[in-house]
Order: C-alpha cells, then sequence, then structure tokens
C-alpha cells in the first residue's frame, strides 16, 4: 500500500497545501487543497474519499475536484464520514448556492456523488484495504483513520486534542507508522486548548500514551507554514528530555508534501 501525501500543513501558502493523503490510487483521506496537485486522471481514479472531519482545511478541495472529474466517472464518488460531517457538507457547501448539491446532480438515482456515514469503531473495506474509524476530540464531531492492506496500519490522526481512546486502541494495533497532528507552537498553547489541538507541551503528554514497546516512526502534521521549524525544534527539545541519556524517546520526523510511503 502507498499513501502518498497530498497537502499536510494547518492552511495554505506557497508551496504549503492543506490536509489530504491519497492511497494507493483509489482512496483520498481528507480532501484538502493538496489535491490540487493532482492530475484530472489521477483525481478521476479516486473511488472513495474518507473525511476526519468538516472543516474547511479538510475538504476545501472535494467540490472542485467532484466538478473536476464529473464528466469522466461513470460511478459515484462514495464519500464517507460520520454524519455530522455529512450535514455540515449539505448545509453549508453543496446547498446550490455555495455549490450544486452533487449528491442529487445529475440526477438523484445517479449522482456525481454519494454519501455513506460511518461511526467511529466501525471497520470498512474500500479497494481492497482495510479502514478503521478512530475517535478524535476536536470542536467538530470528528475522527482518525486506521488503514491497512494487510500488513501493519497507517494510522492518522486527524485534528485532535488529549485522546485517551486513541491511544487505548491504536496500542492494540500494528502500526507502521502514525501521523499526529500539532497545529500550534507552545507559544499559542491556549490558542490550541480552545481549538482542541495539540502544542508540542500537549503532544508530549499524549506521546506518555505510546505503548510501551512500540517504537513505529511518528509524522508531525498541520503545523501552521509560519510556525513549522518552531514547532519540531520545541517538539525535538521535549523528546531529547524525556528519552534516554541522549537518546530521543521517540522516532519523531517531519512529514511533507509530496513524501510517499510504501508500506
Ligand atoms: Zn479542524
Ligand atoms: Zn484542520
Amino acid at each position: 500500500m502507498k499513501v502518498r501525501v497530498l497537502g499536510c500543513s494547518g492552511t495554505i501558502a506557497r508551496d504549503c497545501r492543506s490536509t489530504s493523503f491519497l492511497v494507493d490510487h483509489d482512496v483520498l483521506v481528507d480532501a484538502g487543497t493538496g489535491v490540487g496537485d493532482l492530475t484530472l486522471d489521477e483525481m478521476a481514479g479516486i473511488d472513495h474519499v474518507l473525511l476526519t472531519h468538516s472543516h474547511l482545511d479538510h475538504v476545501a478541495a472535494l467540490p472542485l475536484m467532484v466538478d473536476a472529474i464529473a464528466n469522466r466517472r461513470r460511478t459515484p464518488l462514495q464519500v464517507h464520514a460520520l454524519q455530522a460531517t455529512i450535514d455540515a457538507l449539505k448545509a453549508h457547501i453543496f446547498n446550490n448556492v455555495i455549490w450544486p448539491d452533487f449528491s442529487a446532480i445529475p440526477t438523484p438515482a445517479s449522482p456525481f456523488i454519494r454519501f455513506h456515514a460511518l461511526d467511529v469503531g466501525q471497520t470498512l473495506v474500500l479497494a481492497g484495504k482495510l479502514v478503521e474509524v478512530l475517535p478524535a476530540v476536536h470542536t467538530v464531531p470528528a475522527v482518525g483513520y486506521a488503514v491497512s492492506a494487510g500488513q501493519a496500519y497507517w494510522v492518522f490522526t486527524g485534528d485532535t486534542e488529549h485522546n485517551p481512546a486513541l491511544w487505548e486502541r491504536i496500542n492494540q494495533m500494528d502500526v507502521a507508522m502514525l501521523v499526529i497532528e500539532t497545529a500550534f507552537s507552545n507559544r499559542e498553547r491556549e490558542l490550541a486548548k480552545r481549538s482542541r489541538h495539540l502544542s508540542p507541551h500537549a503532544l508530549a503528554d499524549e506521546l506518555g500514551s505510546v505503548g510501551s514497546g512500540k517504537n513505529y516512526p511518528i509524522y508531525i502534521t498541520h503545523t501552521k507554514p509560519a510556525e513549522t521549524e518552531l514547532i519540531m525544534a520545541e517538539i525535538r527539545c521535549f523528546d531529547q528530555q524525556h528519552g534516554v541519556g541522549s537518546a530521543p524517546s521517540h522516532d519523531i520526523r517531519w512529514l511533507r508534501a509530496g513524501q510517499e510511503f510504501e508500506l
């Protein structure tokens, strides 16, 4: 299974795109602005979209992508999300004001997109991949995902703050890599708390819940373009302090758009 990072920034700027991952060629996890780097053929090859939540940085490219590929596809694009996320998309984006309701166009019986509600804890098989819906704690209903093609899981937290239920679950899983958000620097940790994101300080607490003996690589995502260097420096600083001797306690890396992982 291949995971390609299309976008992993908290917002946009030159060379910074918001959250989106392409798993193999046919499953998209979140539809942030990174989707705009795909060719029309690549976009048309996507059969399933898994959304973590309704925030714009995770759904911004979905309406435009559907429009771009509608006449190239014979079957509806399958969009999977919490019912609350689907309701928000229908009410605020696909409402025939901001954008056409592509779940009823060209006809309700044969639309360009079809929404599917999912729940935390549910498992799905999509395009030969096993997907588990993970809990997330955010300002709106939100989830994370674990995806596997039969081997170890690629785990993505989505946007979340302190999330004990996530650790409880993934400590039971064979994890190949974890992608976890750290949206704010320590300077803005109060804002991080209010907006239910992690700061390096909060991340340190979260990583204390990684099961003993688990040493999968941990990739940091959702950093603000102007603060990425600072956030990574703060994370490295705490990780050295918590490690044994001079060795860091976790294998923490910086996720970058364009990276591709073979799992
Ligand atoms: Zn969010
Ligand atoms: Zn976000």
